[in-house]
């Protein structure tokens, strides 16, 4: 069971020393009971404390890894139910399925679609983050020739093995030994036999149960026969379903610190018409699923389906941020205009990408707003005419340009003139209040 705030108080070293960033040690106590903060902060807590403590502070959901290398995933390890309590930790893994019986061309195709699936958005790389290898045949020898393509194809893409024949699973688990996959398809039948194949080649496993009173069970079964990197699938396939059982899960998880659901929980959202497809995927993906495997990844729903993750997964008390400084758009000259905006990431890529599409080079000034777009910031107080003065000021951008103008957002064209007060010798120009209003105003310039 976790322990209380007062329980937990008792083991540090009550000297409210302050290293760890709280007023005293019952405060820092408070939010290691809340898991609010980690134990680590704490520099001075002795080594006994560490072990009772480290088992009451672990995140009530295992944190497992899947795959090596750049694109190995990490599941699970969340804290709380809603992410405006804290943050939602590891996104929720994307997962093709390709099954065994299709021909070769077409799991040649998926592979590749898998492969091709990566985008930039606002500055992170979003994919299709995993292979899920069914084997439907129920053939071993068909399912290896399927685990080795893959394991040929796309080496670093890591894989989960859905077999419920333990032949086929340890044939796949030979083929993707040393690459951390997950062995799906665990059943009261054959959990002995399925254990021992997670034991001998360090895969995680993933267990297909009917309702959550069995995955209970089995979670301690396999437990109790030695693997603890566990996934979870309650055999919820319905959207309401899902729904329900996701979050009964995540509530015991969270809530009760009941360990046997304490585990990443995987969903199977596939369905014939890729847009029902996608609307259960986006349950599991806004309530608590972990893998979400799909049959299939249409350009228009990875976009959707990356955005809403994107954004469930973003702390939300941290906006995203870009560093501030004068950047560089295309290759400009001393005579390219120079811009001003805010360092709010979305709306430093957005105008970014517009300047781009303009085809003219220019600079971009990115001011310092704690994150915030342009209105917000001037509204906050934090994009000022003074502080943009002194911001360009001490960019020393005017080394880089002979011309001294600024293009500043329509939506603050209330401070064009105070902002020529303040920078000398300088003309404000008000440029368009839309970001998608810039390659028409940049082109009109430069005709
Ligand atoms: S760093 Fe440790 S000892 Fe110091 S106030 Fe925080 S909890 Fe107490």
């Amino acid at each position: 069971m976790a322990l209380t705030g007062v329980e937990i108080f008792k083991l540090l070293p009550k000297t409210n020393c302050k290293k760890c960033g709280f007023p005293t040690c019952l405060a820092f106590a408070m939010k290691l009971a809340q898991r609010q903060a980690t134990l680590d902060a704490c520099p001075d807590v002795s080594e006994e404390a560490k072990q009772k403590l480290g088992a009451a502070s672990a995140p009530p959901v295992r944190p497992i890894i899947m795959g090596t290398g750049e694109k190995a995933v990490k599941l699970g390890e969340e804290t709380v139910l809603f992410r405006h309590d804290k943050r939602f930790v590891n996104p929720c893994v994307f997962a093709l399925e390709i099954q065994d019986t299709l021909p070769d061309s077409e799991i040649d195709l998926k592979i590749k679609e898998v492969l091709d699936s990566e985008i930039d958005r606002v500055g992170q790389k979003l994919r299709i983050d995993a292979i899920a290898l069914k084997n439907t045949s129920n053939d071993t020898g068909r399912f290896e020739s399927l685990a080795k393509t893959v394991a040929a194809k796309a080496p670093e893409v890591p894989v989960i093995i859905c077999a419920t024949n333990p032949r086929s699973a340890e044939t796949a688990a030979v083929v993707f030994s040393n690459k951390k996959p997950v062995i799906y398809g665990v059943n009261s039948e054959n959990a002995e036999a399925m254990t021992g194949i997670a034991k001998t080649y360090k895969t995680a496993l993933g267990i297909m149960a009917k309702g959550l009173d069995e995955l209970a069970n089995l979670t301690e079964k396999i437990k109790s026969l030695g693997v603890e990197d566990i996934i979870m699938d309650s055999g919820a396939r319905k959207a309401k379903e899902i729904l329900e059982h996701n979050t009964l899960i995540r509530r015991a998880a969270i809530k009760k610190n009941f360990k046997p659901l304490g585990y990443p929980v995987i969903t199977f959202a596939q369905r014939e018409d890729s847009l029902v497809e996608s609307l259960i995927a986006s349950i599991g993906v806004a309530k608590y699923s972990s893998i979400v495997v799909l049959s299939s990844i249409e350009k228009w729903k990875n976009l959707s389906l990356f955005t809403l993750r994107q954004n469930i997964y973003t702390d939300p008390q941290v906006p995203m941020q870009v560093e501030q400084k004068i950047y560089k758009i295309g290759e400009p000259n001393p005579e390219s205009p120079l811009m001003i905006t805010t360092n709010f990431s979305l709306t430093y890529f957005i105008v970014s990408g517009e300047i781009e599409n303009s085809r003219v080079p220019g600079y971009l000034a990115v001011m310092d707003c704690e994150g915030l777009s342009v209105l917000t910031a001037w509204a906050a107080g934090k994009f000022t005419a003074s502080k943009i003065a002194q911001f360009i000021k001490e960019s020393g951008v005017e080394s880089n340009i002979k011309h001294r103008e600024l293009i500043i957002p329509g939506y603050v064209s209330i401070l064009s003139g105070a902002i020529e007060d303040k920078l000398d010798g300088w003309k404000i120009t008000v440029g368009p209040r839309e970001a998608n209003g810039l390659p028409a105003f940049l082109k009109s310039r430069a005709a």
